[in-house]
């Protein structure tokens, strides 16, 4: 690849020619919307392409002999920073749309105890899991938490991923829920790449409140909630309804807020246990994570609505589960499925979305193609950032990954290795 070894500015002209496969996942089909079905595995493949990029925008996509032949392009080459991909692959940048990057360390204790046989929920009771992280997200300043996740989105980047759903969640008190915004915002800030940022101050009842959850729920609602809107830190409220943290009515009050103060929603559901799904379609969700318990009639639900069921099969592999969430019973149902890291001390400490697509493939059956929509255009959607984001078209975002690889079904192949050549990031190239 004959490229510019520092990073690119936005303003810059890129064009990406010899492109061996460029994944454009443009729909074949006239129907809109997020992919589901048959739809999920169509990747508009180009042979031999090219993407030229102005502005941090994509403005022509082709073959190489197409690109060249562009008008201003043999007017305006000598300006342009080419990148010969060699034959090397190109899609659209991952979108991650579901990740928990504010925390301060691992949790290794967890790790251990699990691996010695103990359970989800027994290790929450004594003590470990989400609550462990609380205290020191309290004790640690706003700068330091934006750096941690400033590093995180940096190796993201380095793995193909340039558009990343943050949440909050480790604070869970007015406070430092505010700060753990304040970090993603200042993070992403320094970030050439997208952050769309979720306040999940309902990720567990904090331990002050065990036994009167309701007082915490109102904390939610009339202070986190408002304040978070108000200072535009958050563009959406996520809950974890569950049996381990909130019930379908706190949820639906948690909601009611959100849309209240104009934020959007978006839900952990059934991960430990089935919860129905059909009362908060009114809410219009942008996406229901997790997904492991699920009954038929929400399945056909689903189906009709634009809400994406967002997989994170990383959590199932890093608990050691033997059963993963059935994909395949929801695509082949017609409900649009995304792939996201879930990045997490707790359950998921990878940043790795080939990892999530590998383990989308060789545990939950679903097809590499499928697997690469999940991660680009369907996470787009899950984010509501699909005008802009998750495929290769004119107009959209320049958000692309270059892959060292010749076939696409390579990516989730080679678990565990990372083939990230580059990733250009708004318009900005920034080699590995
Ligand atoms: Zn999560």
């Amino acid at each position: 690849m004959t490229t510019a070894k520092r990073e690119s500015r936005p303003s810059d002209a890129l064009l990406l020619v010899n492109v061996g496969q460029l994944l454009t996942l443009c729909a074949g089909s006239t129907k809109s919307g997020p992919r589901r079905a048959s739809d999920q595995k169509e990747l508009g493949i180009i042979v031999d392409g090219a993407v030229l990029c102005l502005g941090g925008k994509i403005i022509s996509v082709g073959t190489t002999k197409e690109a060249l032949r562009d008008p201003w392009l043999r007017k305006n080459r000598r300006k342009v920073i080419e990148i010969d991909c060699g034959g090397k692959m190109v899609l659209p940048g991952f979108v991650d749309s579901h990740t928990h990057p504010v925390f301060v360390g691992p949790r290794l204790v967890d790790f251990e105890k699990r691996i010695e046989g103990a359970s989800y929920e027994e290790i929450a009771a004594a003590g470990g899991g989400i609550r462990s992280s609380l205290e020191p997200v309290r004790k640690t300043s706003k700068g330091a938490l934006a750096r941690k996740v400033a590093t995180v989105l940096q190796e993201m980047a380095a793995h193909g991923t340039t558009t990343v759903e943050a949440k909050s969640g480790y604070g869970l008190t007015v406070e430092s829920e505010l700060k753990s915004l304040e970090a993603i915002q200042g993070a992403a800030s320094a970030w050439p790449g997208t952050v769309i940022a979720t306040l999940l101050g309902a990720h567990v009842v904090p331990k002050e409140f065990q036994g009167c959850s309701q007082k915490y729920v109102e904390i939610v609602c009339k202070e986190m909630i408002p304040r978070a809107a108000r200072r535009k830190l958050a563009q959406f409220v996520d809950v974890f309804c569950d049996r381990a943290a909130f019930t379908s009515t706190e949820t639906e009050q948690i909601f009611e807020a959100a849309v209240k103060h104009g934020l959007s929603v978006r839900a952990h559901m059934g991960q430990l246990s089935e919860t129905a799904l059909s009362p908060f379609l009114r809410f219009n969700p942008a996406s229901f994570d997790h997904m492991d318990h699920v009954n038929e009639d929400d399945i056909s639900q689903l189906a009709k609505h634009d809400t994406i069921a967002t997989l994170v099969p990383g959590a199932n592999y890093f608990l050691g589960l033997k059963e993963y969430p059935d994909a395949r019973r929801l695509i082949d149902a017609g409900v649009p499925v995304a792939l996201a890291t879930d990045y997490n001390p707790g359950t998921s400490p990878t940043i790795s979305m080939p990892m999530a697509m590998s383990l989308a493939c060789t545990h939950m059956k679903m097809s590499p193609a499928e697997a690469i929509a999940a991660a680009t255009i369907n996470g787009a959607w899950a984010l509501r950032v699909a005008d802009n984001k998750g495929s290769i078209e004119p107009g959209k975002d320049a958000d692309l990954t270059i892959f060292a690889v010749r076939d696409y079904r390579e990516i989730p192949y080679w678990f565990g290795a990372n083939h990230c050549a580059a990733t250009v990031l708004n318009g900005v190239l920034t080699p590995k």
